[in-house]
C-alpha cells in the first residue's frame, strides 16, 4: 500500500521533470527482506517545486526540505536532496543545503546500508557497497568514520541500535571511531537518544545493544547502569516496558527528566516498579484491582528476566483479574452519598475508610456487590 502510494508520488514528480527515488531505511529493509515502517522519497525538486506538483501537502519540516504529500491516499515524506553542513552544537546541522544530485544526498547519510536509493522501476543505486555490507551483516560508516561521528555523535548510538535490530556487527574502523569519540555523546540532545533507545527496546537483540554501549564506553557518558547480563532475558514489543525495566535497574528520580521521558512513560514505569516490589510479598486482591493488566504482566516479566522466584504462572494474572467481582471503583454498588445517608453522619476521613472497607469486602467476596447487602454489611460493621 505504502509502496504503491510512494511509487505514484515518484512517478508524478518525474513527470514534472525532476528526479525522485526511494531512499534510506526503506531500501535497506527491502534488500534485507524486512517489512518497513515508513517510506522515504528523495527528490531533486525543491520544496516549493514539490508543493506545486501536488494538490495536498503539509510542511512538516520545510527548513530541512521535507514536505508531506497527502493526495495519493497515504502520507508520503518527500525530502529534497540535501547536505547537512556542520553540527557545531552536536544536535542539529547548522543549516541544510539543498543540492541537485542524489550522490551528494547519499554522501551525508550515516551508514552504507542506509545510503542506498531505488528507482520506481526497482533499480538500486548503491554508491558505498551497502548491499555487500548487508550481505556480510556489517554496519559501516559512510566515508571517514571519525569525521562522521564528529559531525553528529548520535550516529554512534544509531550504529548500536541498528545492530540490536538487525543482529549485525559494527565494522572495525567504525567501532574504533566510536570508542575514541564516545565521550561526545554527552552533548547530544537526550530526546534523540530517547528515540533510538525506544527502537532498541523492541528490537530482537536488546542485550547485544546494551553490551555494545558498555564495550564502546558510551555507557560511561550516559545516566544509568548498562549491564548486559541484566538484559539477556529481556524481550518486549512495548517500548514502555523497556523504559520501565531500565528504570527498575536504576531507580533514580532524575532518570525520567534526564532521558526526557513522557509522563505516560514515567507513570507506567513507576507503577510497574511498585507492582514489581509488591510481587515479592505476593499480589493480593487489591493489587489485581488497582494495577492495569499491562502493568502486572510487565512486572511479572521483569521478575522472570531477573531470575526471581515466582510461584504462579503468567496465565493466572488474567484469571485473577477477570475473577474480580468489580473492575473499577465506579462499579461499586454504593457511593459515599449512600454511606452518609445510612449513617446520618457528615463526610470526613471515616467516609474514605468505610468506602475502602466496602471495596475490600466486595473484592474478597465477603459481601455481594449490591446495595441491600452492602447496607446490611455497613450496619453490622459500623453501627452493630
Ligand atoms: P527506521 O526503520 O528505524 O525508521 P531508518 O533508516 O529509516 O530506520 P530514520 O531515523 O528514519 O532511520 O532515518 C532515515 C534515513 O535518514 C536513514 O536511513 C539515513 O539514511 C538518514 N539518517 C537519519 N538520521 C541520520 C543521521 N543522524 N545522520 C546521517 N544520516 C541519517
Ligand atoms: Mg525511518
Amino acid at each position: 500500500m505504502m509502496w504503491q502510494a510512494a511509487k505514484r508520488v515518484i512517478e508524478k514528480i518525474e513527470q514534472a521533470g525532476f528526479e525522485a527515488v526511494f531512499v534510506g531505511g526503506v531500501v535497506r529493509d527491502f534488500i534485507i527482506g524486512k517489512q518497513s515502517n515508513d517510506v522515504d522519497v528523495a527528490t531533486s525538486a525543491l520544496p516549493a517545486e514539490v508543493k506545486a506538483i501536488f494538490q495536498q501537502t503539509i510542511d512538516v519540516g520545510i527548513e530541512h526540505g521535507t514536505v508531506l504529500v497527502l493526495d495519493e491516499g497515504e502520507p508520503i515524506e518527500v525530502t529534497t536532496y540535501r547536505t547537512d553542513g556542520l553540527y557545531t552544537d552536536h544536535r542539529r546541522p547548522d543549516e541544510v543545503q539543498f543540492v541537485r544530485t542524489l550522490a551528494e544526498d547519499l554522501a551525508r547519510r550515516d551508514f552504507t546500508m542506509n545510503a542506498m536509493a531505488m528507482t520506481h522501476t526497482g533499480k538500486i543505486i548503491d554508491l558505498y557497497n551497502g548491499q555487500q555490507d548487508i550481505q556480510h551483516k556489517v554496519i559501516r560508516a559512510v566515508g571517514h568514520a571519525e569525521r562522521r561521528f564528529q559531525e553528529d555523535a548520535l550516529r554512534m548510538i544509531r550504529a548500536i541500535r541498528f545492530s540490536a535490530q538487525l543482529g549485525f556487527t559494527i565494522e572495525p574502523d567504525t567501532m574504533a571511531a566510536i570508542k575514541s569519540l564516545a565521550q561526545q555523546i554527552q552533548y547530544v540532545a537526550k530526546e534523540r537518544i530517547h528515540a533510538e533507545f525506544n527502537k532498541m527496546w523492541v528490537s530482537p537483540f536488546p542485550a547485544q545493544g546494551i553490551a555494545m554501549l558498555e564495550q564502546t564506553t558510551l555507557s560511561n557518558y550516559l545516566q544509568g547502569s548498562f549491564t548486559a547480563s541484566d538484559w539477556n532475558q529481556f524481550q518486549t514489543d512495548n517500548q514502555l516496558v523497556g523504559w520501565a525495566y531500565f528504570y527498575i535497574l536504576n531507580e533514580e528520580e532524575s532518570f525520567f527528566a534526564y532521558y526526557k521521558c513522557s509522563n505516560k512513560e514515567k507513570v507506567f514505569a513507576k507503577q510497574v516498579a511498585q507492582a514489581y516490589r509488591r510481587l515479592h510479598e505476593g499480589w493480593q486482591v487489591l493489587d489485581y484491582f488497582y494495577y492495569a493488566l499491562e502493568v502486572l504482566e510487565a512486572a511479572y516479566d521483569i521478575a522472570l528476566w531477573r531470575g526471581d522466584n515466582i510461584a504462579f504462572s503468567k496465565q493466572e494474572i488474567v484469571a485473577n483479574k477477570t475473577a474480580l467481582p468489580i473492575a473499577t471503583i465506579q462499579q461499586l454498588a454504593i457511593s459515599g452519598h449512600d454511606l452518609m445517608q445510612w449513617s446520618q453522619a457528615k463526610g470526613g476521613a471515616w467516609l474514605k475508610e468505610a468506602l475502602h472497607a466496602a471495596l475490600l469486602a466486595v473484592l474478597t467476596k465477603q459481601v455481594e456487590n449490591n446495595k441491600d447487602q452492602l447496607k446490611e454489611w455497613f450496619h453490622d460493621i459500623y453501627q452493630g
